[in-house]
């Protein structure tokens, strides 16, 4: 079986992001550059050996590694890129190694294609990197064209077969210092060819980059939940009505195991419709004593609760009462109001709206009412 070793080069001090820190220590999301480098290239391969080049005065790597579970794995870097990495490549002298993935700390977003590619070109020649065409037109600073045919933007990770590439180090690296590891491949001969580069495998090398590298992470979405709920009129009863958190003295009441407040029912249905958290029925079955006469903000707050431990907030709330009676209208606002309430949210995102069926249907004859919501939510990922 071909044995591979990753090296990660992290000994730089990444000067042109202006961090105050090494910029492979600065954090996109919830995790390190470094970290999240390392996450996505051992995902999109399984590697028999890695190194990491770090520099002597390093004092961050070994929590970064502790959370990848990798330990003995860093090895430490030179005065130049050329000469970390060739620190890297003797560190893995004696182990079996037959091809070798030389790889920027800084480029997080590495695909199993990228890998595929590379491990395919390196069954024809000895090195090869993936590189991208130039879309730009470019010119020489005396404004004479260049042709951008013949030029490619060369990424990492640059992969070689390792006995040739330690070759290459040690004859043409010793005192020299070279812009990436294809220039010394290059230098010695080797035989080398490039595969299709990604624009997602970008270096994050100024600041503006730390912020696209967060935008490709992020996995905040917002979702929208319905609610839909009936109710029946109890005509014998002399109320109040409960209507979305707000008793109505209208002479009798709504029928139902708890208060019947198709409104908030409705409402707590919508929230627990974006979060995929099955309805009202489920989580306070009727047949459950202790929900008798429950007043429905009960239900409303364990639906904000949930949705504040999935790490979602909700954003807006539309509900449509319909119904022949009673009248809404004079209700309105003090639902908006105790909606806002419940729910923390501004009064400028809360909707109360009302209509009737023309007469016809159950809410038409007066048998009952219903209610419907929509809920919006955003998940912070
Ligand atoms: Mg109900």
């Amino acid at each position: 079986m071909t044995r591979t070793a990753l090296i990660l080069v992290a000994a730089g001090k990444g000067a042109r992001a202006r961090t105050t820190i090494p910029k492979q220590y600065e954090k996109i999301g919830d995790e390190t550059l470094l970290s999240l480098t390392i996450k996505n290239i051992t995902k999109a391969h399984d590697f028999s050996e890695i190194r990491v080049v770090v520099s002597k005065e390093d004092s961050w790597i070994d929590t970064v590694l502790e959370a990848h579970k990798l330990t003995g794995v860093t090895t430490t870097g030179g005065a130049s890129r050329t000469e970390s990495v060739h620190n890297g490549l003797k560190s893995l002298a004696n182990r079996g190694i037959d091809r070798v993935f030389i790889h920027d700390a800084a480029r997080p977003f590495v695909s199993k294609q990228i890998m595929a590619d590379l491990n395919a070109a390196l069954d024809v020649v000895e090195g090869a990197a993936p590189a991208l065409p130039i879309a730009d037109a470019l010119k020489n600073l005396d404004g004479s064209p260049v042709d951008r045919d013949k030029l490619r933007r060369v990424q990492t990770p640059q992969a070689f077969h390792y006995e040739a590439i330690c070759g290459a180090f040690s004859t043409y690296a010793q005192n020299r210092s070279y812009a990436d590891d294809i220039a010394v491949a290059h230098a010695a001969g080797m035989k080398l060819s490039f595969t299709e580069g990604d624009p997602d495998n970008f270096k994050v090398t100024y600041p503006e980059d730390f912020a696209k590298a967060a935008r490709m992470i992020d996995e905040s979405y917002i979702a929208t939940g319905s609610g839909f709920d009936v109710h029946q009129f109890d005509m014998e009863s002399v109320g109040p009505l409960w209507l979305c958190g707000i008793p109505i003295e209208c002479g009798y009441s709504l029928l139902g195991h708890s208060d019947a407040d198709a409104g908030l029912h409705a409402l707590t249905d919508a929230i627990l419709g974006a979060m995929c958290f099955g309805d009202i029925g489920d989580h306070f079955p009727p047949t459950d004593p202790q929900w008798k006469g429950a007043a429905s903000d009960k239900f409303l707050l364990f639906a904000m609760e949930t949705l504040k431990d999935r790490k979602g907030s909700l954003q807006h709330v539309d509900i449509t009462l319909i119904c022949e009676k009673p009248k809404i209208k004079p209700y309105r606002d003090a639902m908006r109001a105790k909606i806002s309430d419940l729910c923390c949210l501004p009064l400028s995102r809360v909707s109360v709206k009302a209509t009737t069926t023309e007469k016809l249907g159950f809410t038409g004859r007066g048998e009952g009412l219903a209610a419907q919501a929509t809920a919006t939510v955003r998940f912070n990922g």
